[in-house]
């Protein structure tokens, strides 16, 4: 099997090719053909399967087809909520690559690094935002984050996010945004706080384990 076959546009395998990407993984050939159906998908996999563009993948896809004002400020409408910082680079530096001849923009924001040129870049506007919990709560309160226009929603790591005692700021990070979303939620193991979790962010998803 190639990425030709899981259904993304020329614009994206053109990127993977010069990316020097063959073949998809297993969880990316599960996941990116139901993503972009428009289902909320359930994956149960480590960081190593390839789950970044398991994810990355399909949001760029459903977010170029759309028609913005290319003008005017862009509302964030895909967020992805990761554990740490060398996480968030990763996916950041991962989607810059992916979505090099899509237009899409994105833009991190992490901890323990200075806000400031976080703000500046939140101002101009991103397609993608990729953040920690923490950092994101106080870019929320402070006015330099609006998360309304949030159509698709990816939880990496969500485990993790839990060890690390995040879990109230991303439900907190979750209450900010529309209830009517796609969600692409990740995790290695389940336990019983991710699985209540799981039960009122996902409609009917498409479950992955690898
Ligand atoms: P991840 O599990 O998302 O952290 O990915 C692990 C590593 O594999 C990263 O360096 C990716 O760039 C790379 N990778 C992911 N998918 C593929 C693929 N289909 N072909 C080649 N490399 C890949």
């Amino acid at each position: 099997m190639t990425f030709n076959d899981l259904g993304l546009s020329p614009a994206i395998l053109k990127a993977l090719d010069l990316a020097n990407y063959t073949s998809p993984t297993p969880i990316q050939r599960e996941a990116i053909p139901a993503a972009l159906t428009g289902r909320d998908v359930l994956g149960c996999a480590q960081t190593g399967t390839g789950k970044t563009a398991a994810f990355s993948l399909p949001i760029i896809q459903l977010l170029s087809k759309q028609n913005v004002n290319r003008n005017g400020k862009r509302p964030i409408r895909s967020l992805i909520l990761t554990p740490t910082r060398e996480l968030a680079l990763q996916i950041y530096e991962n989607i810059q690559v992916y979505s090099k001849f899509t237009g899409i923009r994105s833009t991190a924001v992490v901890g323990g690094v200075s806000q400031r040129s976080q703000e500046r870049a939140l101002a101009l506007g991103a397609d993608i935002l990729i953040a920690t919990p923490g950092r994101l709560i106080d870019l929320i309160a402070q006015k330099h984050a609006d998360l309304q226009q949030v159509q698709l929603l990816v939880l990496d790591e969500a485990d993790r996010m839990l060890d690390m005692g995040f879990i109230h700021d991303v439900k907190r990070i979750i209450a900010k945004m529309p209830a009517k979303k796609q969600t692409l939620f990740f995790s290695a193991t389940m336990p019983q706080e991710i699985s209540q979790l799981i039960k009122t962010l996902l409609v009917n998803p498409v479950k992955i384990e690898i």
